[in-house]
């Protein structure tokens, strides 16, 4: 049997606040969201109190989870600054990013559990996912949205990876986002693309100890109080994995659709399996799936090697009736172009790199055609 609201506001009755109230009578929580196991709600408080509710948050959650037949909790404490107190000057963003971009809502800003509703001027959201870390996802995000480009679309990236951000790295970007006059991010401009990568605001390593709820807050943050301006495709660059961060993401953003990325290896086409039915189980449309390093190509003679079986994950598409969008080989210049900041779509716009990644783009702008024809 499925968990009712009733069950979790009685659950948050038992739990105290330092306001000397029950949770439930703080007058701090949004609407309860709780269907199939899963739980998901905020606590929504000034930025000054902020810390001292930290331990409510995690006591609700805590409750909730207790409660039968919950699989899923999550509890996002959202700090709202008072009207009228001052936005942090731009060049000190990067000091304040965690308190900013984890936990700052402005006023009238959508909660994390504000699900689907779009994101105004942007025609489709597509997530590019992956089963597990280092398969090249956030190389394909990048070439993909590139050859998007060269099909003429206005393209945005979002880099979601908040556990190891590296579209920074990719892009060869390290400026801070400035604010506009309404104190929504504005995007960086690389490559003709829109860029938003929570490695702008925050050192590496501090996201990576974010929690889940945090990690949501940021994402949706970086998704709905930037400038994206009007997009036909913007693609969201995932963090790795199908836990229950990454369920809740592929449940929060307005996906038009997903693209999974695997390389041939068996495990990594586990791992996609999982990704595939993470996205089924949210109802996001899986667009396809690309094999990256699919084959190796010597980048002396050209020759092709099959060095991990190639063609598996061709197959496992078949099998699964998704489409397979392509195969992109193990090449050192797709690796020392993205290591050096310049992606090869764009710096070697007419070699066979690049042809690859605008034939996967054109797969999926066919796609979304519906979505880009209707905005
Ligand atoms: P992920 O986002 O899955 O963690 P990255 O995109 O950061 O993976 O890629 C991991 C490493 O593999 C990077 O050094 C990247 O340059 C390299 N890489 C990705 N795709 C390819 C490829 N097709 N050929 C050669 N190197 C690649």
């Amino acid at each position: 049997m499925g968990v009712t609201q009733q069950q979790v506001q009685d659950a948050l009755a038992k739990v105290a606040t330092p306001r000397g109230v029950a949770l439930t009578n703080a007058g701090v929580l949004s609407p309860i969201s709780a269907s199939d196991g899963k739980v998901f709600f905020s606590i929504n408080v000034e930025a000054s109190e902020a810390r001292a509710w930290e331990s409510v948050r995690a006591a609700a959650e805590a409750a909730v989870r207790a409660i039968p037949g919950v699989e899923v909790a999550m509890v996002a404490l959202t700090a709202e600054r008072k009207a009228g107190s001052a936005a942090p000057p731009p060049q000190h963003r990067h000091a304040q990013g965690v308190q900013n971009v984890a936990s700052h809502r402005p006023p009238g800003g959508a909660s994390p559990m504000a699900k689907q509703a779009e994101i105004p001027g942007v025609a489709a959201i597509i997530a590019v996912a992956s089963g597990k870390g280092g398969v090249g996802k956030s190389t394909t995000a990048l070439n993909l949205a590139l050859g998007l480009r060269d099909l003429g679309l206005r393209v945005g990236l979002l880099d979601a990876d908040i556990y190891g951000p590296s579209v920074p790295r990719l892009t060869g970007l390290r400026e801070k986002p400035q604010l506009s006059d309404d104190r929504k991010m504005i995007p960086l401009q690389r490559f003709g693309l829109s860029i938003m990568s929570i490695g702008f605001l925050v050192e590496e390593e501090t996201a990576m100890i974010w929690r889940g709820p945090m990690v949501m807050s940021a994402v949706t943050q970086m998704l709905r109080d930037v400038v994206w301006g009007k997009l036909d495709v913007l693609v969201v660059d995932m963090p790795p994995g199908t836990g229950d961060a990454q369920l809740t993401l592929a449940q929060t953003v307005p996906l038009k659709g997903a693209i999974i990325i695997s390389t041939p290896q068996d495990l990594s086409l586990i791992d996609a399996r999982r990704g595939l039915a993470m996205f089924r189980k949210v109802n996001v449309p899986v667009l396809g799936i690309i094999e990256n390093m699919s084959y190796f190509q010597c980048p002396h003679c050209g020759t092709k090697s099959d060095i991990f079986g190639h063609g598996g994950a061709r197959h496992e598409a078949e099998r699964l009736g998704v489409p397979f969008l392509g195969e992109i080989p193990l090449h050192i210049s797709i690796r020392t172009t993205s290591d050096a900041g310049t992606p090869v779509v764009e710096s070697e716009p007419s070699g066979p790199h690049a042809a690859i990644y605008r034939a996967i783009a054109a797969k999926v702008r066919d796609q979304l055609q519906g979505a880009i024809a209707a905005a």
